[in-house]
């Protein structure tokens, strides 16, 4: 039976990938959740489990609309929009949407039910980024008229108006700015490079690789961005954090060791580098780990290996 006292949270965007992960530690914690989700790019199968659970339940809503919760809120997680390039060059105005009248809305429920409020951000923040690694304080490099500029700037508003409910309405606000993170739960046909390529490596498909390979990302299994979120989300700051693993590879070497984990003959076949594309990435987590006593944990070989067996079945 679910108890009345437990803090009761809500996850916009609780079926996709991090938001149904998000809802899996929060429920661990002892809370209670309430997922919302208008399943553009999520799906209920990553919830599936918790039918059943008296302490878990699933809201079909777009968070662009205004939103209704009856009784006590404790904490906002707002972690719904798209977030694959993919997606966001397909659904361009849905993510601009979520991620200013949707952020909106979900500062406008915590503001009502006095609960605190976090919002996942990106490191698309920063853009292609003329500092390297990039440090919270870097105001990034953003070209907000390219196709990328939809998921980019939406998420600057997004942490701009999340500051001013802060400032103004003295909301107990969060910001994470996520770094590529992957894992179990992704879309395999998503197009971000961690399942891309995986999908393409147990295919027996070529890797497509964007441009020729050098540009640089650093990948965080979701378990560890999950504990940095769950520890943020507890201290008293309000600033943005970085959340990401640091080590960084570029495209070829990541996909280089895809084909050795998979055990796959595929070859790589190079494709043009989409426009934007940032050359290098890799979160500077000083702040984190002072602030949290973060930093990630699971190495890439071992990360990707739960990664590649949670694909096997779905290819
Ligand atoms: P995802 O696509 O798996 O999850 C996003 C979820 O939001 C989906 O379930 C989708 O249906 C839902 N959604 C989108 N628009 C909605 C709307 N208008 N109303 C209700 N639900 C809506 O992506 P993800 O990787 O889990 O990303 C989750 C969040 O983390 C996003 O805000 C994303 O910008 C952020 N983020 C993720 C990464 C990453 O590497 N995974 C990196 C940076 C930021
Ligand atoms: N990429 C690639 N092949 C793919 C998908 C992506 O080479 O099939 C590259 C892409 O150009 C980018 C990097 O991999 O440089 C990471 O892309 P992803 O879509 O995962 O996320 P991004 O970090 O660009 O948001």
């Amino acid at each position: 039976m679910a108890t009345k006292k437990k803090p009761v949270s809500v996850v916009t965007g609780g079926a996709g990938f991090l938001g149904s992960h998000l809802t899996d530690r929060l429920l661990a914690e002892g809370l209670r959740v309430i997922a919302l989700d208008n399943l553009i790019t999520g799906n209920t199968d990553n919830l599936a489990h918790l039918a059943g659970n008296p302490d878990f339940s699933f809201i079909k809503q777009d968070v662009t609309n205004y939103l209704y919760l009856p009784g006590p809120v404790d904490y906002v997680f707002h972690f719904a929009s798209p977030a694959s390039p993919i997606d966001y060059l397909e659904i361009p105005i849905q993510t601009l949407k979520v991620g200013s009248l949707g952020t909106h809305n979900a500062l406008g429920l915590a503001k009502a039910k006095g609960a605190k409020f976090f919002l996942a951000s990106t490191s698309e923040c920063y853009g292609d980024p003329l500092v390297h690694p990039q440090t919270e304080d870097y105001w990034g490099n953003v070209n907000p008229i390219g196709p990328r500029g939809c998921y980019d700037e939406a998420k600057r508003f997004a942490e701009a108006i999340t500051m001013a409910y802060h400032r103004h309405h003295k909301v107990d606000t969060h910001i994470v700015r996520i770094f590529n993170t992957y894992g179990p739960r992704m879309r395999l046909r998503d197009g971000r490079v961690v399942p891309a390529f995986i999908g393409q490596a147990l295919k027996g498909q070529p890797l497509t690789v964007f441009g020729k390979g050098q540009q640089t990302r650093s990948f965080c299994y979701c378990s560890d961005l999950i504990d940095g979120i769950y520890r943020l989300s507890q201290v008293d700051y309000h600033e943005p954090v970085n959340i990401g693993n640091p080590t960084e590879f570029t495209i070829l070497d990541f996909g280089k060791l895809v084909l050795k984990m998979t055990g796959s003959k595929s070859k790589f076949v190079y494709k043009p580098l989409p426009t934007d594309d940032p050359k290098q990435r890799r979160p500077d987590i000083t702040k984190a780990k002072k602030l949290l006593g973060w930093e990630p944990k699971v190495k890439l070989e071992d990360g990707l290996k739960q990664t590649i067996e949670y694909f096997r079945d779905k290819v």
